[in-house]
């Protein structure tokens, strides 16, 4: 069997479009989504994932934009930044991209954020809202999955999900969406007993664990919808002849494609589906400001 790709690239694309009608009735009434990035330093990664955001939100037709600070910045003026986006009624979303310098107290940056412009979904109020069935704004990456599972067709309800990582951004909120879906959802972490045993039971298994090629084809039953979440750097091979560092996510793609029945590729899998489920969450902070 070969599985059947899921293209996350197209998906996020076909969201984009639907996103910028939506946005430009919302600007003709004198509210264009606007969503404000924060990031400190010069991280290179960050850097990449702060403009694909700006790129996304302007094919969108969002308003969007980013604020640096330097890599020695405070705590303190981090905090004043926020507390100046919070009041501007322009600013309808507000990521603080992580990592932060070191010297900045990240949970306290990122807990001072308006629950209500939290398009990250990462405070507690709104992590909450989503354990007790009513989210506001779910996590980007596991609401992204979902777009996923729903764009195929894919079974949950009834069905046994595997979510490998329980971290608060992605393992556990995506289990929470899973099961909220209907699946009985077991949750993996690196002090589960026999891994391969509770993967191989999976229709739906999730992989959120950042180490590269770790889900084979050996974890996986056949048929089974797999998805994966991880984005690895690989060093280049001088020896081969391979300068480049390149992308690899936790799924030996090659392996496990011929077991699977549907695969996610990494790139252009989940990474552009959660920038798109970051333009859902803005738009719908939008929506709400304009009725208030
Ligand atoms: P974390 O490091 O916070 O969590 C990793 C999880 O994997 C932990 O729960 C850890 O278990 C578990 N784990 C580690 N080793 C093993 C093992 N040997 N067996 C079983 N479980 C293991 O990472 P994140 O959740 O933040 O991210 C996971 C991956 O997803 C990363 O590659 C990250 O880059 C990527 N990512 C991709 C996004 C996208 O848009 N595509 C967005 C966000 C993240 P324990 O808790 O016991 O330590």
């Amino acid at each position: 069997m070969t599985a059947k790709l899921i293209d996350g690239t197209a998906l996020a694309q076909r969201l984009r479009a639907q996103f910028r009608t939506r946005a430009e009735a919302l600007a003709a009434r004198g509210h264009r989504p606007g969503l404000t990035v924060v990031i400190a330093g010069d991280n290179p990664a960050s850097r990449v994932y702060v403009r694909n955001k700006i790129k996304a939100c302007a094919e969108a037709a969002f308003d969007s934009r980013h604020i640096e600070f330097p890599g020695d910045v405070s705590t303190a003026t981090l905090l004043e930044e926020i507390a100046r986006l919070n009041a501007d009624p322009a600013v309808h979303g507000i990521l603080v991209q992580l990592p932060l310098p070191p010297q900045v107290d990240s949970a306290l940056v990122t807990a001072a954020i308006a629950p209500h412009k939290d398009v990250d979904g990462f405070l507690p109020v709104n992590l909450g809202a989503l354990l007790i069935g009513h989210p506001e704004f779910a996590p980007c990456t596991p609401a992204g999955v979902m777009e996923m599972l729903r764009s195929e067709n894919i079974p949950i309800e009834g069905r046994h999900a595997v979510v490998i990582g329980r971290s608060n951004i992605v393992g556990k909120p995506m289990a929470l969406l899973l099961l909220q879906a209907g699946a009985t959802v077991t949750i993996c972490h690196s002090k589960t007993v026999d891994l391969p045993a509770q993967t191989r039971q999976a229709d739906i298994l999730v992989a959120a664990i950042g180490r590269a090629n770790f889900v084979r084809a050996e974890m996986v039953k056949p048929g089974a919808c797999v998805i994966d979440v991880g984005i690895n750097r690989i060093a280049g091979n001088e020896q081969t002849g391979e300068k480049a560092s390149k992308l690899a996510g936790d799924v030996d793609f090659a392996g496990v494609r011929e077991v699977a029945g549907w695969i996610t590729p990494v790139p252009g899998g989940v990474g552009p589906m959660t920038i798109a489920m970051l333009l859902a969450n803005t738009l719908k902070a939008t929506e709400k400001a304009s009725t208030q």
